[in-house]
C-alpha cells in the first residue's frame, strides 16, 4: 500500500457513510474527516447571526473569516465554532436542515472545499460527504458511493434521534430526508454525484460489519 492514501465517502444522508467511515478510520489508523460537520457548524453561525441561510449576499459577509476549527480529542472530531466546542449542538434536527440549505451556496462550498483539502493534503485520510469523489479529493485512491433506500435511511435517523432523546415524527423527517436529498442532488455547484471511477455499496440489506468488510477487501 502507498504511504498516503486518500478515501472519499460520498452519498446520501443516512446511508450510513460516518460510521462506515470512523470504523475505516480506526481500523487503518488514518484521519478521519466529517466534512457535513463543517456545513452543519456554518449554519449554526449563520443562524446565530440571524442570517437566512439561502442569502448568499447575507453568508458571504461571513464565510471567508469563519473561525471555524476541526479538532481530534482522543482520536475523535471535535467541530470548534469561535471558540466553542458545537460537536453536539450541530447534531440538532433543525441545524440538518440549515446545513442543507446552506450548503448550496457557492461561497460557501469553495470556503469548506479549500480547507477541506488543506486538512486532507497533510496525511492519510477518509473524509465523507457528498462531492469529496468528484470534487474536493478528485485524485483520491479509492471511492465509494455508499447508498440506501430512503425508508431504511430514515428508520436508522428515526432510531438514532430517539436514542438521543429528541422526539421526532417519522413521516416530517422522511420528508427532510427526500428534500435534503433533492437539494444536495440538484444544486448547481458541486452537486451530490456518483463519482465516474466510484464504487457502489447499497447498505439496505447489509449490516455495519458486512460493509466494512466490503470496503477494507477493496483498500487491502
Ligand atoms: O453529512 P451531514 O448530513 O452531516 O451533512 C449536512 C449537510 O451538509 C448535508 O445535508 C449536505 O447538504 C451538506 N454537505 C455537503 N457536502 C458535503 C458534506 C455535507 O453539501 N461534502
Amino acid at each position: 500500500m502507498k504511504n498516503i492514501i486518500k478515501i472519499a465517502l460520498d452519498g446520501p444522508s443516512g446511508s450510513g457513510k460516518s460510521t462506515i467511515a470512523k470504523k475505516i478510520s480506526a481500523k487503518l489508523n488514518i484521519l478521519y474527516l466529517d466534512t457535513g460537520a463543517m456545513y452543519r457548524a456554518t449554519a449554526l453561525k449563520a443562524l446565530a447571526l440571524g442570517i437566512d441561510t439561502f442569502d448568499e449576499k447575507g453568508v458571504s459577509t461571513f464565510i471567508n473569516d469563519i473561525d471555524l476549527q476541526i479538532k481530534y480529542v482522543d482520536g475523535t472530531q471535535r467541530t470548534i465554532l469561535d471558540g466553542v466546542d458545537v460537536s453536539e449542538k450541530i447534531r440538532e434536527p433543525h441545524v440538518s436542515m440549515a446545513a442543507s440549505n446552506i450548503s448550496s451556496l457557492k461561497c460557501v462550498r469553495l470556503k469548506m472545499v479549500d480547507m477541506q483539502r488543506k486538512i486532507a493534503s497533510q496525511m492519510s485520510c477518509v473524509l465523507d460527504g457528498r462531492d469529496i469523489g468528484s470534487y474536493v479529493l478528485p485524485n483520491a485512491d479509492f471511492k465509494f458511493y455508499i447508498t440506501a433506500s430512503v425508508d431504511v435511511r430514515a428508520d436508522r435517523r428515526f432510531k438514532e434521534l430517539t436514542l438521543k432523546g429528541h422526539k421526532v415524527d417519522y413521516a416530517e423527517l422522511k420528508k427532510e430526508i427526500e428534500q435534503r436529498d433533492y437539494n444536495d442532488k440538484t444544486r448547481e455547484f458541486s452537486p451530490l454525484v456518483k463519482a465516474e471511477n466510484a464504487i457502489e455499496i447499497d447498505t439496505s440489506f447489509m449490516t455495519i460489519d458486512q460493509v466494512i468488510g466490503k470496503v477494507l477487501s477493496y483498500i487491502e
